[in-house]
């Protein structure tokens, strides 16, 4: 009933410590047991459940406990990462980052967020030419934080959908490499839109050589759009709901 009576690593557990997270809620509590066995997971979690970690945990104890990889070397242009996490909006990135960071901290495993300007719709309705100049600076900004974060390496990368697209296209982001994928708010990504864009994220991981990929989906609701997701993405996976 302790985070410290869950395998996760001494690491990690310290981590989690520092964070003075006790006792897991009970999203945490379920999906990291079964993420820890190496199952898929299609959890149905609400904001403030505690789901960041209950995804986070087992991506983080898995890198640190994997074989190491084989990655290009440094200075090229296209990074590797191990672990993927889409989620639907800039500030919601923001924050899995933040939280992924403290729980990676000081354990070598590399947290980097990529994510878009404001949202499409937003930018549209804006009359004023000033607000729109504004808008285009922010977009060049958080491609370019993205790029030069990218530069240092990443293991797991968190990122908004329509980013990623961007980045793979620019050839700055290859999924070959992907053992973990968590899809947060996964029934928001949807309603945004975001479907062709997550599934051409997904074909990517699918290309040659194939990877043993380990995937979690997390999801307010469970629509049939949200079931097809899950039956096209996971493998012989676990239903929770908590
Ligand atoms: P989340 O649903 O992941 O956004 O988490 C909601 C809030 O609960 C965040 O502020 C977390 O830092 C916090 N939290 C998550 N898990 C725990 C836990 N086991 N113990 C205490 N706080 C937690």
């Amino acid at each position: 009933n302790t985070f410290a009576e869950i395998d996760l690593g001494e690491a990690l557990n310290l981590n989690i410590m520092r964070c003075k997270y006790v006792k897991p809620t009970p999203v945490q509590r379920h999906a990291i047991p079964i993420s820890l066995a190496g199952r898929d997971l299609m959890a149905c979690a609400q904001t403030g459940s505690g789901k960041t970690a209950a995804f986070c945990f087992p991506i983080i104890s898995g890198i640190l406990r994997g074989q190491p990889v084989q990655r290009p070397p440094r200075g090229v242009r296209t990074v590797y990462p191990l672990a993927l996490v889409l989620s639907p909006t800039r500030e919601l990135s923001m924050q899995i980052h933040e939280e992924a960071r403290k729980f990676a901290y000081q354990t070598g495993v590399k947290v980097v967020v990529a994510y878009g300007g404001a949202p499409i719709n937003h930018q549209v309705s804006l009359q004023l030419l000033e607000s729109r100049c504004c808008i285009a600076y922010n977009e060049i900004s958080y491609l370019s934080m993205a790029l030069r974060d990218l530069e240092k390496g990443v293991d797991i990368l968190v990122a908004t959908p329509g980013r990623l697209v961007d980045l793979l296209e620019r050839a700055r982001v290859s999924l070959q490499m992907i053992r973990y994928l968590a899809l947060d708010e996964a029934d928001r990504m949807l309603d945004m839109g975001f479907e062709p864009q997550i599934r051409k994220i997904v074909e990517q991981m699918d290309m040659p050589p194939p990877g043993v990929r380990q995937t979690m989906l997390f999801s307010a609701t469970f629509p049939k759009e949200i079931q097809r997701l899950a039956s096209d993405f996971l493998s012989r996976y676990i239903f929770l709901a908590v």
